[in-house]
């Protein structure tokens, strides 16, 4: 299981597919993606490979903004509709999720009461809380990093926003995520593997960091709002 995204200027969906079906070797039961443009979010999933997710993108759709997941069930039984990205109730949050939320339990008890879930997963717990914290005054920046705060156990996430198709939220804490940099725009992969292809510099992210994404800027945070610095390193592939 893994995640995987893309903002630059080249179609997003080729990318993100290959870059899914480099994690394949970490196991998967389902997979998916969401592509992010001005008509809004697309979401594809499906169960099985990702050949069969394939399938089902409509190849007519492109945009510059995306990200994907590779699904290995912790809560929630293998199905398309526990698959990723999981969206929130207005649809205009979506995530991506590799890890547990240990208190997502707790979190629906305590802020989500009479809100409809759409899946059985500890994931789509979180983008509702986000929804709601954007729903209460929030800006989303402060939202994202209130929901890490919120989120106990492990996790790499990588959130979508249909009102800023420029930006990619990420979070990480106890689950892998590199940033991979490239000249017109940056990835992301729970392996760098995933993005090899593309480019061969990336930054590390530490537990409890979060990610402002965009083409020509990646701002690291604390998730108490300490500005982070971290020089790249060079992946070297051995023929
Ligand atoms: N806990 C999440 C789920 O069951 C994510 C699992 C994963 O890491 O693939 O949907």
């Amino acid at each position: 299981c893994g995640i995987v995204g893309y903002i630059g200027n080249q179609d997003a969906k080729a990318i993100l597919i290959k870059g899914l079906e480099k994690l394949e070797y970490r196991g998967y039961d389902s997979s998916g993606i969401a592509l992010l443009n001005e008509r809004g979010s697309h979401i594809y999933k499906e169960q099985g490979r990702i050949a069969a997710l394939n399938d089902v993108i409509d190849q007519q759709e492109t945009a510059l903004v995306g990200i994907g997941h590779t699904r290995w069930a912790t809560h929630g039984r293998p199905s398309r509709r526990n698959a990723h990205p999981h969206q929130s109730n207005s649809g205009r949050f979506t995530i991506v999720h590799n890890g547990v939320i240990e208190n997502f339990e707790e979190i629906k008890r305590q802020f989500l009461s009479g809100v409809p879930f759409a899946s059985d997963t500890d994931t789509e717990v979180i983008v509702q809380l986000m929804e709601k914290l954007v729903e209460s005054g929030l800006e989303v920046e402060e939202a994202f990093r209130q929901l890490l705060v919120t989120m106990k156990g492990s996790y790499a996430v990588a959130l979508l926003d249909n009102e800023d198709i420029h930006t990619i939220y990420v979070g990480k804490n106890k689950s892998p995520l590199l940033i991979g940099l490239g000249q017109d725009f940056h990835v992301i992969a729970s392996d760098a593997m995933a993005m090899l292809q593309l480019t061969n510099q990336f930054v590390e992210l530490m537990d409890e960091e979060m990610v402002i994404l965009r083409q020509h800027s990646k701002t690291i945070k604390t998730l108490s709002g300490e500005l982070m610095q971290r020089r790249p390193f060079q992946v070297k592939l051995d023929a």
